[in-house]
């Protein structure tokens, strides 16, 4: 039998203040490559979910310094219209497509007829055969004219795969979504932290993305820290105005849905039927415009580079040091005023 590894994800962890000489958070460069060419001030990525990103949150995510990834959950005109909508001249807006079916087709028109810059294979358990011939056909298509993301996968050995069947950027993280619950109908995964960790150990070029399970900036600066190039969220940004969905009122406070692409509600909407259910649907409270969340998580992410003295986030992945927690330090790290009064 197995020996079992032993894992860590966010809350077992802590990152340990060093030495500082930053006297504003203005010193701090949040920029971070993602491919050869193409690098953005912050390292946040809008999920390629339908309740997360259309054309709106794509153009404001670009205007913020970071990435929306449209989703692929419509047709291939449809698609390719919000990201044409979201004006690609002048912003880099990242599409989403799966690896059969009608992907190459899509891939075509999103990149040659609607101008997006960056394609993001997107498909539940990206370790897999399919995913090698879809990144070689679009490796053969693209060349590097295009920049190519391509997940999920939760080992070094997926990482390392996917770097070499041609991703440029890897999406790391596996069940460990807010909305998902792949662990739960299938007993696989991984903690999204010890992913990452284990991935950031890869002598591949690729750049790391950690996706799945990211609650705050505190969690951002964890990833970072570990070795993730970039975060991509979903429920962090979920409710935002920019989200697609309507927004309703129940008890007098103003709610957005926020789903998982395999849940019973999604399924039914964008393929009529439903196979395997790993997801769930849920609301969330209004939070107002994205640019009030991403403004609050990049605060968090400079005050969290400066508390280890650094500047950047390379000179970050080189210093700062990881210590794990008791359970009795996971409390204490809590606002626990609130479990005592
Ligand atoms: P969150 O930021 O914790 O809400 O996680 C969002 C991530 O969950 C997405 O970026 C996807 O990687 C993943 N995801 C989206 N839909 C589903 C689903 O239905 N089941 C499992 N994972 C999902």
């Amino acid at each position: 039998m197995n020996n079992f590894k032993d894992t860590v994800t966010f809350d077992d962890v802590l990152l340990t203040p060093q030495y500082s000489d930053i006297n504003s958070r203005k010193e701090i460069d949040t920029s971070s490559k993602m491919c050869d060419n193409l690098a953005f001030e912050l390292p946040i990525i809008s999920s390629p979910m339908d309740t997360i990103t259309e054309g709106a949150m794509a153009s404001k995510m670009a205007d913020l310094g970071g990435l929306g990834i449209i989703h692929r959950y419509c047709s291939i005109e449809k698609q390719g219209w919000m990201v044409q909508h979201a004006d690609p001249d002048v912003r880099i807006i990242g599409a989403a497509i799966g690896v059969s079916g009608d992907y190459l087709e899509r891939a075509k028109y999103l990149v040659d007829h609607s101008g997006a810059k960056v394609l993001c294979v997107d498909v539940a358990h990206g370790h897999h055969s399919m995913m090698k011939k879809a990144l070689e056909t679009l490796k053969t298509e693209f060349n590097d004219y295009v920049c190519i993301i391509a997940g999920n996968v939760a080992t070094l050995e997926g990482f390392n795969d996917l770097a070499d069947w041609g991703a440029d950027s890897i999406r790391v993280g596996i069940g460990g979504g807010s909305i998902c619950s792949t662990r739960i109908q299938t007993g696989h995964g991984m903690p999204t932290l010890q992913s990452v960790l284990d991935c950031s150990r890869s002598d591949r070029s690729a750049t790391l993305i950690a996706d799945g399970g990211i609650k705050t900036s505190g969690d951002i600066v964890k990833c970072i820290a570990a070795g993730a190039d970039f975060v991509l969220l979903g429920s962090l940004l979920a409710g935002t105005q920019e989200t697609p969905g309507s927004l309703f009122y129940s008890d007098g406070c103003q709610y957005k849905p926020y789903r998982g692409m395999a849940s019973v509600e999604a399924q039914i909407d964008w393929r009529g039927h439903t196979s395997s259910v790993e997801g769930v649907s849920h609301a969330v409270p209004f939070k107002g415009p994205v640019e009030t969340t991403i403004s609050e998580l990049s605060r968090g992410i400079r005050s969290g580079l400066s508390y280890s003295g650094c500047r950047s986030i390379s000179e970050f992945q080189s210093k700062a040091k990881f210590i794990r927690q008791t359970p009795a330090g996971q409390f204490e790290s809590s606002t626990h005023i609130k479990s005592r009064f």
